[in-house]
């Protein structure tokens, strides 16, 4: 499917120039690998047609290749389409803004995830939220569930409501409102059951609890791996029940993510979260363009091509890019790299988009490199002779008080830095290893 799209861009390149031929060509690929992708085909034309409108006409810029721009406008019509106009309106992530205890009502098929992403809630509201979390069970249908919701509750510390055999999920839901009330719990979570499939007696019974718990967010919880049919099961969930968003799981797996696309058109309702493993810590918020990349099967290099075609000097990264292979990299480097990083946002960030690069990124995170701290170390650099910045070594002792005082900043800034810096050449070193030469010549080139 990458390659199918890069063959397209390829050309595109290659001609140099977006004329209307070339916009209809490239979408003919595109839209097979949306279908590809999963995403349904009155959102695949609808999506199509908009980047068409954007494309025929529209200038080249000089600084990028024509083949980046028709990324940039698929991939921009792919983020908006997948909710990324709303970062700023806190339509991601839960709302829990609602008095306690909030009620958070979780329903999807059977297998989607919900007790795990039940579970995976909770540690959350409880460690970053710091919130007192009661996790109820309604699943009266397989023997084990409410023992399953009982054991991650364990693992998470947090409460379950005491098993009590024969009770209905509706006198589930209200005994678990009361003991919330008595007890003083900011959230409670009601994980219902699913079935294979969609069935009326499901969702008359989700339903029901719905209308007695009024939970401030309800939310749906769709297998990614599920494709197309995630599509009906999340039209269905928003007819009979409604929903206020949706949670997608298994996005560790390869699925493409394009059902995402598609629940979000059908639903209307915003993804939130998302469920990248079976571990109680595997759970994202929702980034619409790192899925938008995702589905356009370029990884999530995508994002990074964007902003880095915005930032830098194209020629400057190409120098830049040819130096660290040689294995030069200099403190000059350095501190143009952090002028860069501070353009892009954070450094982790950005390599966290990278595929294959999260042990690195916990390095970088380790190294303590901030962006509070590339103001400072900038001006670190800059208070250094050019003599010091091409030989860090001589600088001893009374060069780093000289260097601390130029810069407004501390003598262990000064060796913090010195460190960083070292730490970076490594990483450079070892970048270069994991291919970062197709990187930097497929995105800046
Ligand atoms: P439920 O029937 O909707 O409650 O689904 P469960 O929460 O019991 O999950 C069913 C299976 O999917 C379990 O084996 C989970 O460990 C697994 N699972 C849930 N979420 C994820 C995820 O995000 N990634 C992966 N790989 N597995 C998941
Ligand atoms: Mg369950």
């Amino acid at each position: 499917l990458s390659s199918k799209l890069n063959g397209v861009f390829d050309r595109l390149r290659r001609r140099g120039a977006l004329s209307e031929a070339d916009v209809q060509e490239a979408l003919r690929e595109v839209r097979v690998a949306l279908l590809e992708a999963d995403v349904a085909l009155p959102v695949v034309k609808d999506l199509t047609t908009k980047v068409r409108e954007r494309a025929v006409g529209a200038e080249v810029l000089k600084s990028v290749s024509p083949a980046q721009q028709v990324i940039k406008i698929v991939h921009d019509a792919l983020v908006e389409a997948l909710g990324g106009g709303e970062a700023d309106t806190g339509a991601r992530g839960l709302d829990l803004n609602a008095p306690a205890p909030v009620p958070v009502l979780m329903v999807g098929l059977q297998g989607s995830g919900k007790t795990t992403t039940s579970g995976k809630i909770a540690l959350r509201l409880k460690g970053r939220d710091k919130k007192k979390v009661l996790l109820a069970s309604l699943d009266v249908h397989r023997p084990a569930a409410q023992l399953q919701l009982e054991t991650l509750a364990k693992q998470v510390g947090v409460t379950s409501l005491p098993i009590v055999a024969g009770q209905t999920p509706l006198q589930i839901a209200e005994r678990a409102m009361d003991l919330a009330r008595r007890e003083l719990f900011d959230v409670v979570v009601l994980d219902t059951a699913g079935r294979l499939a969609i069935d009326d007696v499901l969702m008359a019974e989700v339903a029901e609890v719905k209308a007695f718990a009024k939970p401030h967010e309800t939310l749906l919880v769709v297998d990614a791996m599920t494709g197309q049919d995630a599509v009906n099961t999340a039209r269905a969930f928003q007819d009979k029940v409604g929903v206020t968003g949706i949670v997608m799981t298994r996005i560790d797996g390869d699925a493409r993510g394009g059902a995402a696309l598609s629940m979000r058109a059908v639903t209307g309702a915003p993804i939130k979260l998302l469920g990248a493993g079976e571990k109680l810590d595997a759970l994202e918020d929702f980034h619409p363009d790192r899925i938008a990349g995702r589905i356009l099967g370029m990884g999530d290099i995508v994002s990074l091509v964007e902003r880095a075609a915005e930032t830098i000097d194209r020629d400057e990264a190409e120098k830049l890019a040819a130096r660290m292979q040689k294995g030069q990299f200099s403190l000059e480097d350095y501190a143009s790299q952090l002028k860069q990083i501070g353009k892009m946002g954070s450094l982790s960030g950005i390599l966290g988009m990278l595929p294959g690069i999260g042990k690195m990124k916990q390095q970088i995170e380790d190294a303590n490199l901030d962006n509070s701290m590339l103001k400072r170390q900038a001006a670190i650099i800059s208070s250094m002779t050019p003599k010091e910045r091409r030989a860090p070594d001589i600088i001893k002792a009374s060069r780093k008080k000289r260097i601390a005082a130029g810069s407004g900043t501390s003598v262990q800034e000064v060796n913090r830095l010195l460190k960083n810096f070292d730490d970076m050449s490594a990483m450079m070193k070892r970048m270069n290893k994991l291919g970062q030469k197709g990187l930097m010549r497929g995105g800046l080139g």
